[in-house]
Parts: C-alpha cells; sequence; structure tokens
C-alpha cells in the first residue's frame, strides 16, 4: 500500500492517478495495505509500528488532515485520533503528532 493507492475517503478502492511527492519513500508501500485498514474491533498496532518508522509520516498526516481521508492509519494516527485533531493549529497538531509517533515507536 502506498499512500497514493487507491483509497478514497469512503474507504472504496478508487483508480486515483494523482501523484504525490513523497510516497515513493512511504514504507507501507513494502506492506500489504490490510495492517491499515483494520476490521472494526481488530488491532491497527502493526500499521502503526510500520508509521512510527516511516520518515515521511508528518507529510502523510497533513495528506490525511488536508483530504479528509476518514478511514485507516495514516501518518500513525486512526480515523479516531486524526478526528480529534480537527480545529487544532498548526503547532497542536505537531505535538500531537510527535507524542504519537514515539509511542508507535515504541510498539
Ligand atoms: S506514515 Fe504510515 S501510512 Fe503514512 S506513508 Fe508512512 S507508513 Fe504509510
Amino acid at each position: 500500500m502506498t499512500v497514493n493507492s487507491e483509497f478514497s475517503n469512503n474507504g472504496s478502492q478508487s483508480a486515483s492517478t494523482e501523484q504525490i511527492p513523497w510516497d515513493k519513500d512511504a514504507l507501507c508501500g513494502q506492506t500489504s495495505p490490510e495492517a491499515f485498514f483494520p476490521e472494526k474491533g481488530t488491532s491497527n498496532r502493526d500499521a502503526k509500528k510500520i508509521c512510527g518508522q516511516c520518515e515521511v509520516a508528518r507529510e502523510c498526516l497533513d495528506y490525511a488532515l488536508e483530504n479528509d481521508e476518514r478511514f485507516g492509519v495514516l501518518g500513525g494516527m486512526s480515523e479516531r485520533e486524526r478526528r480529534k485533531l480537527k480545529g487544532l493549529g498548526a503547532q497542536a497538531i505537531t505535538v500531537e503528532f510527535e507524542n504519537s509517533q514515539a509511542k508507535n515507536r515504541r510498539l
């Protein structure tokens, strides 16, 4: 999976051809997408662990927020965690992101 892959806001697959400059560095591109879109009630730990090592995690989170991506683990955060960032300023988002990534790296 890569963020440039084929998941749209409603969780369905789409034929997106949009190029995202940092997508080639997305660590999830080397794994299967299932971990990033866990079934309800299952763990997203594996995905977060990968995100914790990803060099483009902040870009990924910004992309998810800007595009209102509502499904899956992106930028090291679940959809619920990203929802909590809505309305926060850039500095607060940075703090939340860094705390999240610090946790993800300990998984
Ligand atoms: S932060 Fe996670 S979902 Fe985003 S590009 Fe990196 S590995 Fe993929």
